[in-house]
């Protein structure tokens, strides 16, 4: 049931970096309609959080029994990742085994379908149980009731979310995850201050934590992931890493098959997104392309048929933030984020690799 002690659940107040703000803003510059910059806004508490009372919430280990009895969820995905809704959304938990919802982020975007939001918990705590080290950090995925979502051009049907990369400190040990860039060689810096040179802290990406979470979720085969959006060097450090591991092949393939770069290069966090639940497709819920042959299996042996996405709503469109306002709105920057964003220019554009699912 609902813990009647909401305020016990661990909640830091919202720290949201200088250049967290900037990528966020570029995201919609780049790629996005989205509204224009604002100052980061500190986040409810989450004794504010609206909760219903009738449905139980599965909050973070040590207030909940674990496992969380996720029969207990009906929820469902309506129509379109980028025009839908979600009924009977799940909230991710803000604390769970190797878990955490970013304290950055509004807690009232983190409400997905039951499928999405256990896939998320169990390859979380998977990552803890065998290699142990720091959550994960989950950033928005949808609102309760799903719709339009600040800053996403999707995440609206409960079945995308993005997810921080498991990251290294300078000395070698997990880190708090930010949303810093990575680049070739799985090197990134948290600027922390745009404007102060001096407190930069040099990461390098967590390959090991980072793939097992990404095994965790193409083995689920009830979660039923999708699409891995991320920058084509980062899928290539992992791609690398996987084949020279003992991990099974079917993964290693379904991992290179689901991995695109789309336009904005996600070198700084993971899209994921997840395939409608087959009991929510007879009920309206709609898959984007691409529908993979594992997939089409997984529906035949559940008896349905993917419905193909419907047409786009007109819907009130947000205005779009230029790469000069975006700028703007991040101010002075150093000589040390300049040569980021001049090196990020690289891999800005989706690459063309021939795959067959990546277009
Ligand atoms: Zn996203």
């Amino acid at each position: 049931m609902l813990p009647q002690t909401q305020t016990k659940l661990r909640y830091t107040p919202g720290r949201m970096r200088a250049y967290e703000l900037f990528t966020s803003v570029l995201v919609c510059a780049l790629a996005f309609g989205c509204s224009p910059a604002k100052k980061p806004v500190a986040t409810p508490p989450i004794d504010a959080v609206k909760a219903d009372p009738a449905t139980p919430l599965p909050s973070e280990g040590a207030s909940q029994a674990l496992p969380i009895d996720w029969s207990a969820f009906d929820s469902t995905s309506i129509r379109n990742p980028n025009d839908g809704a979600l009924r009977g959304g799940v909230p991710l938990p803000l604390t769970a085994p190797g878990l955490q919802f970013n304290p950055g982020r509004n807690p009232d975007a983190r409400y997905g379908t039951v499928e999405m939001v256990r896939g998320l918990v169990d390859a979380a705590s998977r990552v803890d149980r065998e290699l142990g080290g720091l959550p994960v950090t989950i950033n928005d995925l949808s609102y309760e009731q799903g719709g339009p979502i600040p800053r996403h051009r999707s995440h609206q049907s409960g079945r995308d979310v993005d997810v921080l990369f498991y990251q290294l400190g300078p000395d070698g040990k997990p880190i708090d995850s930010v949303g810093a860039f990575f680049d070739r060689r799985g090197a990134g810096m948290d600027f922390r201050d745009l404007a102060d040179p001096s407190d930069d802290v040099a990461l390098q990406l967590d390959i090991p934590r980072t793939w097992l979470f990404l095994q965790a979720l193409i083995e689920d085969d009830d979660a039923q992931l999708q699409d891995i959006f991320v920058a084509e060097h980062l899928r290539a450090l992992l791609l690398d890493y996987a084949q020279s591991r003992d991990v099974p092949e079917t993964t290693v393939a379904r991992f290179a098959d689901m991995t695109c770069q789309p336009n904005y290069p996600h070198d700084d966090h993971f899209h994921f997104r997840f395939f409608c639940a087959p009991d929510d497709i007879p009920k309206g819920c709609r898959d984007s392309e691409p529908m993979y042959p594992w997939q089409r299996q997984r529906l035949r042996d559940a008896g349905v048929r993917p419905l193909a996405l419907a047409p786009t709503r007109k819907r009130a469109k947000a205005k779009i933030v230029t790469h000069e306002e975006a700028r703007e709105a991040a101010g002075p920057m150093d000589a040390e984020v300049e040569r980021w964003l001049e090196l990020r220019k690289q891999w800005v554009d989706p690459p063309h690799p021939g795959r067959t699912y990546c277009r």
